[in-house]
């Protein structure tokens, strides 16, 4: 089957056609800018040569019509008819509490996640607008829905609950969801397969870290609990975003900067993070390595206040468990900054636990990156989230 995961964002449209007998990609591409200008990046995997189309891109049915028209394109196309395109899935961020799984798209489905729209109002309505636009442009195709919170669905109300009110969250269904569930997902069932655990009796911790990242405690392979919340803002502090905060610091930044609640909320969402934690050096890991080796003591203090924090929900995490058999890091940072790794294991030695310096050189592969008489298993997997969305279509419609 010849699957099409489409991930729709605001102003932006990724996408790859995945082989799900050979698992492999055959085309991967990017739509910017829709609604602006518009440029597509498409990139076929057997010349591995990426063309670059600059066309108006009013909305996101004229950019699904641009992809289409890639990959069936004469020249730089990798299949030669549109009907060879089985399937749809889409990256759908926001399931509340009414989608625990996948599922196919229909009419009712896409009540379903407007209704949740005002928990997502950024990437729920974008989501559903490539689902209509694949709808318009590929008849008679399936389309399924991947939820970024449906792999969270299995926490009990003493992780997902906040403080508040109850009558918050049975009127405006206001707890903790959690985020990167297709990651989570896809890591935990890698780290259980490489190290040959017992799925049905198994903890593990993956920490996906990166632009935005995220911890989650998984046990027989249900979550327990995951560090994000009601939306992708809460727990660690990431590229751009603040994490767990004091709420007062809201109301408290509003009177001092003479801002609006939005305003504060655009600050804590696009400026803070390590990007504002370091001056502005940068919200990209790279950068700030830079910075910091260059004697950056902003940038230097972002790298140490981000470690602190994911040591932090990790050593939460292994008493929520109460124990674990393994820890995984992946996504940018954590499948490729080994001295990340090492710095945030480094607190676990009471735990026994060693790395391997050799092994953590890794970049990008699976591997062990513990020392054999480790006291818990750590390695480093590589997410692959369009995989996993194409293997959930592929289930539910091959
Ligand atoms: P996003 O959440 O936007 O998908 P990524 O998973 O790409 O983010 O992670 C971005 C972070 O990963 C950046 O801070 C970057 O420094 C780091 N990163 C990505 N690739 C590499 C690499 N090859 N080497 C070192 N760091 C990397």
């Amino acid at each position: 089957m010849k699957v099409l995961v489409i991930n729709c964002g605001s102003s932006s449209l990724k996408y790859q056609l995945i082989d799900s007998e050979t698992e492999e990609a055959v085309a991967v591409g990017l739509c910017e800018r829709i609604g602006i200008d518009g440029r597509l990046n498409h990139t076929p995997k057997k010349t591995g040569k990426k063309i670059v189309i600059e066309k108006d891109m009013p909305d996101h049915e004229v950019a699904i019509g641009m992809v289409l028209d890639a990959l069936v394109d004469p020249e730089y196309g990798v299949i030669s008819d549109l009907s060879e395109i089985d399937a749809i899935g889409h990256r759908l961020v926001h399931g509340g509490e009414k989608f625990t799984k996948s599922v196919i798209i229909d009419d009712e489905v896409k009540k379903g996640v407007e209704e949740v729209s005002p928990l997502a109002p950024l990437h729920n309505p974008a989501n559903l607008i490539g689902v209509n636009a694949c709808e318009a442009k590929l008849p008679g195709v399936p389309n399924v829905g991947v939820f970024d919170t449906a792999f969270h669905q299995t926490m009990e109300p003493v992780a997902y609950m906040y403080g508040i009110p109850y009558e918050y969250y049975e009127k405006y269904k206001i707890r903790r969801y959690g985020f990167h569930g297709t990651s989570h997902s896809f890591v935990w069932g890698r780290t259980v397969d490489m190290l040959g655990l017992d799925p049905a009796h198994s903890k593990v911790i993956v920490c996906h870290l990166g632009n935005g990242a995220s911890v989650s405690a998984i046990e027989n392979g249900q979550v327990v609990d995951t560090s994000m919340g009601m939306t992708p803002m809460e727990g660690l502090v990431m590229g751009t975003r603040c994490g767990d905060i004091d709420p007062t610091i809201v109301e408290y930044l509003a009177h001092c900067l003479d801002k609006s609640l939005e305003e504060v909320m655009t600050i804590l969402n696009k400026e803070s993070g390590v990007y504002g934690l370091s001056g502005g050096v940068s919200s990209d890991f790279r950068d700030l390595d830079d910075a910091a080796s260059k004697g950056n003591i902003k940038a230097e203090l972002a790298i140490d206040v981000f470690a602190y924090r994911v040591t932090k929900y990790i050593g939460a995490y292994i008493a929520a468990l109460n124990g674990v058999d393994a820890i995984a890091f992946t996504a940018g940072l954590g499948e490729n900054n080994g001295v990340m790794r090492e710095q945030i294991m480094s607190s676990f030695g009471y735990m026994n636990i060693s790395i391997d310096p050799e092994k953590n050189k890794i970049r990008g592969e699976e591997t062990l990156i513990s020392t054999p008489d480790s006291g818990v298993k750590v390695v480093v997997i590589p997410t692959n989230e369009e995989l996993a969305i194409a293997r959930e279509t592929v289930a539910l419609v091959g």
